[in-house]
């Protein structure tokens, strides 16, 4: 079980002392190299020697281009078996940074250190790595366990309010496929800070962690996490075709705002219960304009969406609040009306 720390690292200095590396290389980007290696380094007692890999922020840096040039490097700096690669940032650091990790070599050890609300309750959490292709979101990747999770609140205090947010929508959808209790929880929140929040990340870790635990392949109940996840994956990409990447929550946010709506339409959860899960997402997020994406663009990259076979599109929806179904195929016809209904 993964739980939040509050032990001055101590955990992490153990696991650095018992366990015999070669070498430590640090993945970072600009922020979290700004912000978080210093804590890090500031608390991290350690006798080996150590690199620290920095990449730009952002999603449009989890590409292929990022990980040849970490391979490279790793290459250059004669990266051994025994070498460990630390993640410290939020999913694009701990998505990309697996990735490179468990490909080079055949795969070497990494460690997940989050720094974001998303990575913290969701993205460092299930041993999922990847990298986009092309503007395909996490088509390239690999199933591969960190070593550890070392979960440190603290570093959430210098994490942008945005980027707050788009964390909490993961923390909605657990609540919304798995929690009841836990969702009636959240949108108790007034202000979304950190204050209100630290509460409830230990839940949203362990419904994570749970639902991995079950289904590590994803052949079945895993599925449930891609709540808000098809459609929204569609918008996420949108945007990032068009130059105008928008943040991986608020893209869920919408996703689900359609999704519940789909569940509605396919007749899995009444009208109220549609109704109350939207008003309350609309609450935290603010409206997307996607009037300019087309109908088929839209369409073309949900077929694309991984989840899929034989060319039908699969959705994961709810059929309560805190009960999610997976492997539903809708009609076309209610896929469109439900981004019709965003639309408007
Ligand atoms: P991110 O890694 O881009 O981090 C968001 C921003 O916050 C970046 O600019 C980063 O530099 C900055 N930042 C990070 N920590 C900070 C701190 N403590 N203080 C100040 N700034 C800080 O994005 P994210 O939202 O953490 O993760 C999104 C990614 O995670 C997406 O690529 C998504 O596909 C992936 N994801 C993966 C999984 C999975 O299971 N592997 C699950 C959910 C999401
Ligand atoms: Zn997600």
């Amino acid at each position: 079980m993964i739980t939040l720390l509050n032990d001055q690292f101590s955990q992490l200095n153990t696991f650095l002392h018992e366990r015999s590396f070669s070498k430590i290389f640090i993945l970072v980007d600009e922020n979290t190299h700004e912000y978080c290696l210093p804590v890090l380094l500031g608390n991290m007692e350690t006798d080996l020697a150590f690199e620290i890999l920095e990449i730009e922020a952002g999603e449009e840096m989890k590409n292929i281009q990022t990980a040849n040039q970490l391979w490279e490097i790793l290459t250059e700096m004669q990266a051994d078996r025994k070498a460990l690669v630390i993640n410290l940032g939020g999913g694009v650091i701990t998505d990309m940074g697996g990735f490179v990790a468990s490909t080079y070599k055949r795969g070497i050890q990494f460690i997940n250190i989050p720094t974001t609300l998303l990575s913290m309750c969701d993205a460092s959490i299930g041993g999922k790595t990847g990298i986009d292709l092309m503007h395909y979101k996490n088509m390239v990747g690999t199933f591969t366990f960190p070593e550890q999770i070392f979960v440190y609140p603290q570093f959430l205090e210098t994490l942008p309010f945005k980027e707050l947010r788009s964390g909490f929508a993961e923390m909605l959808k657990h609540g919304l496929i798995a929690d009841k209790l836990h969702w009636d929880n959240l949108i108790k929140i007034q202000k979304l800070d950190v204050e209100s929040l630290l509460p409830h990340i230990q839940t949203s870790m362990a419904i994570k962690q749970d639902v991995v635990d079950q289904d590590f392949h994803e052949k079945n109940i895993r599925k449930t996490l891609n709540f808000g996840h098809t459609i929204g994956h569609a918008i996420e990409s949108s945007c990032l075709e068009q130059g105008n990447p928008i943040l991986h929550g608020e893209a869920v946010a919408a996703g689900m705002i359609c999704e519940a709506h789909l569940s509605y339409l396919e007749g899995l959860i009444s009208k109220e219960d549609s109704e109350m899960i939207i008003d309350n997402v609309r609450r935290y997020y603010p409206y997307l304009d996607i009037s300019d994406f087309k109908d088929e663009d839209l369409s073309a990259l949900l077929l694309n969406d991984k989840k899929n076979t034989e060319k039908k599109i699969n959705f994961s929806l709810l059929s309560a609040i805190g009960s999610c179904v997976f492997d539903h195929e809708c009609t076309q016809e209610n896929i469109q009306k439900s981004l019709h209904f965003y639309r408007k």
